[in-house]
């Protein structure tokens, strides 16, 4: 009885598995296929100075619309790409993109303004992204600093992979932003060892600062630390109008978030954001 229980066990684990490798092939095909059509998209967030209206940025952020199951979560595709062996091919897709945004910019008389593009640990530790980022931008004979590779301190756990890489990047000229700055525990010698110019503070800071004492101090000594360090802090997450004004007095220099402006296709960015900054100009 033991042993038919056993296997019963074991067929039903094996069917639930097989269940879930095939569902994890089908969307390793689906992803293979959208990155073959250009069906995903990226799009693009603003970043603002303490002003809350001078545009100093915009982050470029996957979007994949399945056709069956909808849109996929940014870190399930990126997980999907690593176990389709496309990582690479994920990330080129997506420096195509925001390169061409950087071009797009130049073009509307915003040739100042910085694209930020996430890079995973993954990405980071096991594509040759320094030659590849630099390759492009010379091609394309765009500026180097007008570019921006956002990591997680995740990437230091491999240091010695991407410390060179990360090196590469910097003499180039390219920027290196900590992302979701707070939320690990090595976050100090993680700046270090990372060379980061900027700092962004994980938006579980910022959201709810209105209401939360803990966060305002969190968020008081990580400015003081890029002050005292020389490094630009971004605030993530800026949901309303308290924590924007709070942000200003604290004088948290760049702002990000939904209250200021939602990540958006090039189609929406066009029709809004870039004729309003031409009309200022
Ligand atoms: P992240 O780099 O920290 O990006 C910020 C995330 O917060 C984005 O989610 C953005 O849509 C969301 N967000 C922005 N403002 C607000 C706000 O005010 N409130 C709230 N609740 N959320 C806000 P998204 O696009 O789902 O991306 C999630 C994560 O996936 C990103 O976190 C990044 O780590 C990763 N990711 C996204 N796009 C890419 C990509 O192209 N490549 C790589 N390697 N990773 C990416
Ligand atoms: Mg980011
Ligand atoms: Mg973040
Ligand atoms: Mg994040």
């Amino acid at each position: 009885a033991a042993k038919a229980a056993g296997r019963n066990h074991y067929r039903m684990f094996d069917a639930g598995l097989r269940e879930r490798l095939e569902t994890r092939r089908d969307l390793e095909r689906d992803l293979s296929t959208a990155l073959a059509e250009a069906a995903l998209e990226v799009w693009f967030q603003p970043i603002y100075a303490m002003d809350a209206e001078t545009l100093v940025g915009l982050e470029a952020l996957v979007r994949w619309q399945h056709p069956r199951l909808g849109w996929i979560a940014p870190p399930d595709l990126i997980a999907t790409a690593a176990t389709a062996g496309l990582t690479e091919s994920l990330l080129r897709y997506i420096l195509e993109q925001v390169c061409a945004m950087m071009q797009i910019l130049r073009s509307r008389g915003l040739g100042t303004v910085r694209v930020a593009m996430n890079v995973s640990p993954r990405e980071m530790a096991q594509v040759p992204v320094d030659e590849i980022v630099i390759e492009r931008l010379q091609a394309l004979d765009l500026p180097p600093a007008l570019l921006e590779i956002e990591i997680t301190e995740e990437t230091a756990l491999d240091i010695g992979a991407v410390q060179g890489k990360l090196q590469a990047l910097s003499r180039a000229g390219i920027r290196v932003a900590l992302d979701d700055f707070g939320i690990g525990y090595s976050s100090l010698s993680s700046l270090r060892q990372l060379r980061a110019d900027r700092i962004k503070i994980d938006r579980s800071f910022v959201t709810g600062l209105g209401t939360c004492d803990d966060k305002r101090g969190l968020v008081l000594a990580v400015l003081g630390l890029g002050r005292l360090l020389g490094l630009e802090v971004v605030a993530e997450g800026v949901e309303s109008d308290e924590e924007l004004r709070i942000l200003q007095t604290m004088g948290c220099p760049f702002l990000q978030g939904y209250h200021l402006g939602r990540p958006m296709p090039e189609s929406v960015l066009e029709a809004t954001l870039f004729p309003a900054r031409i009309a200022a100009a």
